[in-house]
């Protein structure tokens, strides 16, 4: 592909839009550019779309399931093998073992059977991808996460109990509320525990993220446009 095809795909439009978004949230935050990684959120896309953005030196990518990063990327990384492939959907503890082989960082550990089934299915694969711990923030009923007040306990059972190296927090604040205070309670509990890694922020709160600490942000639609109906 030459530069100018790349340029006048839509995809790599939207990573260079993006790409300047953050550069600019940084410098506002008195933040190195490049201080952020953007992780782009591929759900739902066609594998067409995650090699266009590949194509224009995109790396990290994001699925929510499984079986759909199974079947998207394991063709991709064998073309580009420092693509980096994020589970950050809610995670069955029998896909533990899947989530394992296919992915480099797994973004929503929030339950102890689920650290169990991970610690175990890392050790059979000898393979440790990155792993975060999704807290509830909002404490919402039907949204995954550990709960606010579990949250403390739940990190140190990790690595305690199970021997699990935990790497950062992600996040998903409640649809419709101000994200920033959100962002800033997973900053100040990821501060507490030497966490280092911040996974907030999506195609409409990203800067915000930013602002609060954000190392990595997750953004779909803003880059990829509208997700195709399921
Ligand atoms: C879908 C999804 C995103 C991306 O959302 P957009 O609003 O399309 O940017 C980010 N994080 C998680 C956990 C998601 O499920």
């Amino acid at each position: 592909m030459s530069p100018t095809d790349t340029a006048d795909a839509p995809i790599a439009q939207g990573l260079r839009r993006i790409r300047d978004r953050i550069a600019e949230a940084c410098l506002r935050a008195n933040r190195p550019p490049g201080s952020v990684e953007l992780v782009a959120v591929s759900k739902f896309h066609p594998a067409t779309s995650v090699a266009e953005a590949l194509a224009a030196g995109q790396r990290h990518f994001g699925e929510n399931r499984v079986q759909e990063a199974q079947a998207k990327f394991p063709a991709l990384r064998a073309e580009h093998p420092a693509l980096r492939l994020h589970i950050i959907g809610a995670l069955q503890t029998n896909k533990a073992r899947d989530a394992v082989r296919v992915a480099d960082v797994i973004e929503s550990l929030d339950r102890p059977k689920l650290a169990a089934a991970l610690a175990e299915a890392m050790a059979r694969e000898s393979r440790a991808p990155t792993l975060l711990v999704q807290v509830n923030t909002g404490d919402e009923s039907q949204k995954a996460g550990v709960a606010r007040a579990g949250a403390e306990d739940f990190l140190r059972q990790c690595r305690e109990e199970h021997g699990l190296r935990i790497d950062g927090l992600m996040c998903i604040p409640p649809a419709g509320e101000d994200p920033v205070p959100h962002f800033r309670y997973l900053a100040e509990l990821a501060a507490r525990h030497g966490l280092h890694t911040l996974s907030m922020g999506m195609s409409g709160d990203f800067e915000a993220a930013i602002a609060a600490g954000a190392t990595h942000v997750r953004v779909g639609t803003a880059i990829f446009g509208e997700r195709p109906a399921q």
